[in-house]
C-alpha cells in the first residue's frame, strides 16, 4: 500500500530545466486540449500534469484492454483501484465508475468486465489503474476564477466538512508561504489537522502543495479551474487521489488600470474651475461653489457660467476655454448633455483632473451608458483623470477644499481618510460624526468611470495627514490590483472596509466544485484577509473601529487592564477580550501592592479591577498610572457610570498613557450624549458595550501584530547574505523573533560577565522581562540580527547585532553588537555588522552611530573594519559614526 509522498519523492519533484514546473511535454497536454476545444481534462491527464509539477498522485496509467489492465496491476502491485476514463463521465463514483481495493487478478478481470458493461453506451477511453492509497485525512484543494480577482485557490477538509459545513478558505493567487499557512489555520477544522484526534498531518508538505498549485496556475494560465478532491493527508506527506481540470484559452489580462500615477494635485489643486457654478440658492451649482468659498479654499476659483459676469462676487467665464490661466481641476455640475461637451473642453484646455458631479450616465440606462463611454474615450486620449460621474467630489480639510453637492458646515481637520461610492452616504457620515470624528480627506467615487477606490486608497496611503483609511465599497473593480495596493497600504496604516456582501448569482459559470463554493463574499473576505484589510460588519462596527484607530495608539501587547464600577460589565469585557485574542493583564506583585493601596478595603483588586459604585476620577487616574508602569498592561478599558461621566473627562485627559491605548465604556451612552461627545473630543472612544470596546482593542492589537510581522519580513528580504561558514560550521543570519526567548536567554547566560559588561555597560543578566523585550522587536524602531548555528539537534545564538532608531536624531541609528566569547575574532562580528549596515541603508538611515568603552578593542576593530569614523571621546567612551549617504 502506498503511503504519502516521502521526502525523497518530494525532492524528485524538481522543476524542468528552464525553471518552469512543467516540462514542454507536460504542458503540451494542456495546449492540445485547448486547441481541440476540449475544456475538461480527465483524471489521468490532470494527474500527469500534477505529477509533472511535483505533486504526488495515485498514478495515471490507462489500460485499453483487459490484458493491459492486468499487466499494469503487475507493475503497480495489489491492491489497486480502477476508474472509468471517459470525457462524458465527470462524477465517476456516482456513475459506478470507481472500483476500490481490488486484491487479485480475478478481482481486476471482474471489475474490468463489469465497468465495460455498465458504460457500454458511453464513449470510453479506457480504465485507469492506480495505487490504492492508505486512508488519510480527506481534504480538498481547488482553483477557480473570479471576474474581478482572477484565479483563487481554495482549501478545506473533505466529506461533510466541505459538503455540509462549507468549511473552506480562499486566497487570491499567487499566494505566499504565509498565505498558505493562514489558509490552513483559518478553517474551523484546523485542529483536526494538528492532531486533535490522532497524529497531526504533515502541515509543512501541505503548505508546499498549496504553493506548488499556486505556481502551476501562475505558469499555466490555460488551467481555468482545478479540483483535487479528495486529497489524503498523512503524518508524512499527502497524495492526490482524484483530480480534474478545466482548461481554456487564457483571458486577456486587464490592462485598463491607469494607476494612481500621481493624484497629489488632484487632492491639493492650486486652481479649480466650477462648470455650472451658480448664484441661485437651491441649485447644485450654487452648493458646490458656495462650499468652496465658505470653507476658504486657498487656490484660485473660476466659476464657469455663460450667463453671468460674476458668481458670488468671483469673476465668471463663459467657457473653461476662456480662462486665461492654467486650471488644475474642473468640477462639472451641469446636466449630462452639456457635461459631455464641457469635459471635452476641459481636455482641450489641458485640465488634468475633472470631477464629474453631474448625474445621468451609466447609472441611468442605455443612453447614459453610451455617453459615459464616449467621455471615457475622450479622457483616455488626453490622459485626463476623471472622478465620477454621479459623485459628490472630494473634501480635503487640510486644503480647505469642499467640493460636495450638499451644503456643509464647519469641518475640523482630521486624520481619517474615507472612500465612499455615494455622496449621500458620505455626507450623512460627515455630518453625523462631525462632533466625534475629524476627517482629513473624503472622496466619493460614484460611477468610477476612471478613478476608482483602489486609486484613492493608494493615494491616501501616501498622504501624511491621513492615518486611518475607511472604505465603503459596493463592488471592487480590478480586484487583483486592489489586493496589491491594499496589502501595501495596510502596512502603513489601518485600512477598514465595509463591504456589503451581495451575491450576484449567475455571474460565474459554475463548473468545478470549487467554483460552486466561491461565492462573492468568500472571495471578498479572502481578498481582505490576504491584504491585511480590516473588515467591519456594519456601520456601527466601522465607526467603532475608526474612532479607536483615529484617536488611540495601537496596543503593543495583548494584556489589558479593565477598570470598572460594576462586576458584570467587567465580566462582559473579559469574555470578549479572550474571544478577540486579548487577555487580562497580570500585574507584577509590586504593582498589586500599589493597587491595594490605591483602593478602598472592600474593592476587588484583581483584574478586572472593580471599584464598585464609589469609583472616582482620581482613583481611576491612580489605577491607570500603575498600569502604565506595568510591563504586562498594554491597554485599558475603563467602564464609567453614565451619570458621572462628565467628571472623568479632564482627569482622563491629564494622564500620561505612554503610548498605551484606552477606551471607555458607558452603558446606555446614547442617553448621556453630551458628556460622551466631550470624552470623544478628549480623544477617548466611548462604546456602549464592553464587548465592543474589547473587540475593537483586539482588532487593533491584531493589526499591529500583522503589521510588525509583515514589516519584519520585508526587512528580512533585504538581507544579502543569510548563510556563512565559521570554523567550518554553517551559520545562519536572520532577524530575531518573539519565539527566540529560550535561545536569547541561553545566549546571554553563555556570555562572560566581561562581554556583557562591554555591551551593556552595566552588570547584565537574562530575566524573563528582558528576554521578552529583546526578542519582541518593533520593526519601526529597531532591527535585531542574530547569527545562529546548529549543533546537532540544538540551535545556538553566536552573536546579536542591533540597530536602534535614535528618536532624538532624525535619520540616525544607534548600533550595538555582542558576540559570544568563543566566537570572537572569527570575522563573525564583521559579517554581522556589514549586513546591519546594508539593512540600515535599505531602511533609509543616513548615519549609524556606535558607542563603546575605550577598552573594547575587539569592537573598535570591527567598527574600523566597517569604515566607521572616530567621532569623539568622552571620559572612557569612544563614539564612532558611519555615514551612509
Ligand atoms: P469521483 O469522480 O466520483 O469524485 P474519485 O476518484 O474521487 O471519483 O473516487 C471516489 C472516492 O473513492 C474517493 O473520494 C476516495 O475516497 C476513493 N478513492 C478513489 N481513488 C482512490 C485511490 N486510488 N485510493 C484510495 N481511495 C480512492
Ligand atoms: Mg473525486
Amino acid at each position: 500500500m502506498i503511503k504519502g509522498s516521502s521526502t525523497s519523492q518530494r525532492q524528485k519533484a524538481a522543476a524542468s530545466p528552464d525553471g518552469k514546473l512543467l516540462s514542454d511535454e507536460r504542458s503540451e497536454i494542456i495546449h492540445q486540449a485547448v486547441r481541440d476545444n476540449r475544456s475538461y481534462l480527465m483524471e489521468h491527464e490532470s494527474k500527469e500534469i500534477l505529477e509533472g509539477a511535483g505533486i504526488a498522485t495515485t498514478g495515471y496509467l490507462v489500460a485499453r484492454s483487459e490484458d493491459e489492465a492486468l499487466a499494469l496491476c503487475e507493475k503497480i502491485g495489489f491492491p489497486v483501484v480502477m476508474k472509468i476514463v471517459s470525457p462524458d463521465v465527470v462524477h465517476k463514483s456516482d456513475a459506478g465508475g470507481v472500483r476500490l481495493n481490488l486484491q487479485s487478478a480475478d478481482d481486476v478481470r471482474k471489475a474490468y468486465r463489469g465497468m465495460m458493461d455498465a458504460f457500454k453506451y458511453q464513449h470510453i477511453e479506457g480504465i485507469t489503474i492506480q495505487r490504492m492509497a492508505a486512508p488519510g485525512i480527506e481534504a480538498i484543494i481547488g482553483v477557480t476564477r473570479d471576474p474581478s480577482f482572477g484565479p483563487l485557490i481554495m482549501f478545506g477538509l473533505g466529506g461533510v466538512f466541505v459538503e455540509v459545513l462549507r468549511d473552506v478558505s480562499f486566497r487570491i493567487l499567487p499566494i505566499t508561504e504565509k498565505d498558505a499557512a493562514e489558509m490552513i489555520e483559518e478553517i474551523r477544522g484546523s485542529d483536526i489537522l494538528k492532531g486533535y484526534r490522532g497524529r497531526p498531518v504533515d502541515l509543512q508538505s501541505l503548505q508546499q502543495l498549496l504553493l506548488k498549485i499556486s505556481r502551476l496556475i501562475e505558469e499555466n494560465p490555460e488551467i481555468h479551474e482545478l479540483d483535487l478532491n479528495p486529497l489524503f493527508l498523512y503524518s508524512e506527506g499527502y497524495i492526490a487521489v482524484d483530480a480534474r481540470m478545466f482548461v481554456r484559452e487564457p483571458a486577456q489580462t486587464e490592462t485598463t488600470a491607469t494607476g494612481a500615477k500621481n493624484l497629489h494635485d488632484f487632492f491639493y489643486p492650486k486652481s479649480i474651475a466650477v462648470i455650472g457654478a451658480s448664484d441661485v440658492k437651491g441649485k447644485l451649482g450654487y452648493n458646490v461653489f458656495c462650499n468652496l468659498v465658505s470653507h476658504g479654499y486657498p487656490g484660485k476659483l473660476y466659476p464657469i457660467n455663460p450667463g453671468k459676469e460674476t458668481v458670488m462676487g468671483v469673476r465668471a467665464y463663459k467657457s473653461i476655454r476662456d480662462v486665461p490661466d492654467p486650471v488644475d481641476l474642473a468640477i462639472v455640475i451641469v446636466p449630462a448633455k452639456a457635461a459631455e461637451a464641457a469635459i471635452e473642453d476641459c481636455c482641450t484646455k489641458g485640465v488634468r483632473f475633472v470631477v464629474v458631479e453631474a448625474a445621468g450616465f451609466a447609472e441611468s440606462g442605455k443612453e447614459g451608458k453610451e455617453a459615459q463611454a464616449r467621455i471615457e474615450a475622450v479622457i483616455r486620449k488626453h490622459g485626463c483623470r476623471v472622478l465620477g460621474p454621479n459623485c459628490s467630489g472630494v473634501i480635503n480639510t487640510h486644503h480647505n477644499m469642499v467640493q460636495s453637492i450638499g451644503l456643509l458646515g464647519d469641518l475640523k481637520k482630521g486624520n481619517v481618510g474615507m472612500v465612499a461610492q455615494a455622496g449621500v452616504y458620505a455626507a450623512g457620515i460627515l455630518t453625523g460624526l462631525s462632533n466625534v470624528l475629524d476627517f482629513g480627506i473624503v472622496a466619493t467615487i460614484g460611477n468610477k468611470m476612471d478613478i476608482n477606490e483602489t486609486d484613492i486608497l493608494e493615494y491616501l496611503s501616501d498622504d501624511d495627514h491621513i492615518s486611518v483609511i475607511v472604505m465603503y465599497m459596493e463592488d471592487i473593480r480590478s480586484g487583483k490590483r486592489f489586493v496589491d495596493v491594499a496589502s501595501r497600504a495596510a502596512l502603513r496604516k489601518p485600512v477598514i472596509v465595509l463591504k456589503s456582501g451581495r451575491t450576484e448569482a449567475g455571474k460565474k459559470a459554475v463548473s468545478s466544485h470549487t467554483a460552486s463554493l466561491a461565492g462573492d463574499d468568500e472571495v471578498n473576505n479572502a481578498a481582505f484577509k490576504q491584504s491585511g484589510v480590516i473588515r467591519a460588519r456594519d456601520n456601527e462596527h466601522l465607526f467603532a473601529l475608526t474612532r479607536a484607530f483615529s484617536k488611540q495608539p495601537i496596543p503593543k501587547g495583548n494584556g489589558v487592564m479593565v477598570i470598572t464600577y460594576t462586576g458584570s460589565l467587567g465580566v462582559a469585557a473579559t469574555d470578549m477580550l479572550y474571544l478577540s485574542g486579548m487577555r487580562l493583564a497580570e500585574l507584577e506583585p509590586y504593582f498589586q501592592q500599589r493597587l491595594k493601596n490605591a483602593l478602598p478595603e472592600f474593592a476587588n483588586i484583581g483584574n478586572p479591577i472593580d471599584c464598585s459604585f464609589s469609583m472616582t476620577p482620581e482613583q481611576v487616574k491612580n489605577l491607570i498610572e500603575i498600569g502604565v508602569e506595568s510591563g504586562d498592561v498594554q491597554s485599558f478599558i475603563v467602564v464609567i457610570q453614565g451619570e458621572i461621566l462628565g467628571s472623568f473627562v479632564d482627569v482622563m485627559k491629564s494622564i500620561d498613557y505612554k503610548e498605551k491605548p484606552a477606551a471607555c465604556v458607558v452603558a446606555c451612552k446614547e442617553f448621556m450624549i453630551h458628556d460622551v461627545v466631550k470624552m470623544e473630543q478628549a480623544g477617548f472612544p466611548v462604546y456602549s458595550t464592553a464587548e465592543m470596546a474589547a473587540e475593537v482593542l483586539g482588532q487593533m492589537y491584531a493589526y499591529g501584530v500583522r503589521r510588525r510581522s509583515a514589516m519584519t519580513d520585508s526587512i528580512a528580504r533585504h538581507l544579502t547574505k543569510d548563510t556563512l561558514s565559521v570554523d567550518n560550521m554553517p551559520v545562519r543570519l536572520r532577524l530575531i523573533n518573539p519565539k527566540d526567548i529560550a535561545l536569547w536567554t541561553d545566549f546571554v547566560n553563555s556570555c562572560s560577565p566581561k562581554s556583557l559588561w562591554l555591551r551593556f555597560l552595566s552588570p547584565f543578566s537574562a530575566t524573563p522581562e528582558r528576554a521578552q523585550r529583546f526578542c519582541n522587536v518593533n520593526p519601526e524602531e529597531e532591527v535585531a540580527l542574530v547569527a545562529e548555528a546548529r549543533m546537532g539537534d540544538q540551535h545556538k545564538f553566536l552573536g546579536i547585532a542591533r540597530l536602534i532608531k535614535n528618536k532624538r536624531c532624525e535619520g540616525e541609528a544607534e548600533y550595538a553588537i555582542i558576540i559570544s566569547d568563543p566566537w570572537q575574532n572569527k570575522s563573525l562580528g564583521i559579517t554581522l555588522s556589514e549586513q546591519c549596515i546594508e539593512l540600515a541603508k535599505k531602511e533609509g538611515y543616513k548615519t549609524i552611530r556606535a558607542e563603546t568603552l575605550q577598552e573594547n578593542y575587539a569592537m573598535i576593530r570591527i567598527f574600523r573594519r566597517c569604515a566607521f569614523n572616530f567621532d569623539g571621546k568622552d571620559e572612557n567612551m569612544v563614539s564612532m559614526t558611519l555615514n551612509l549617504s
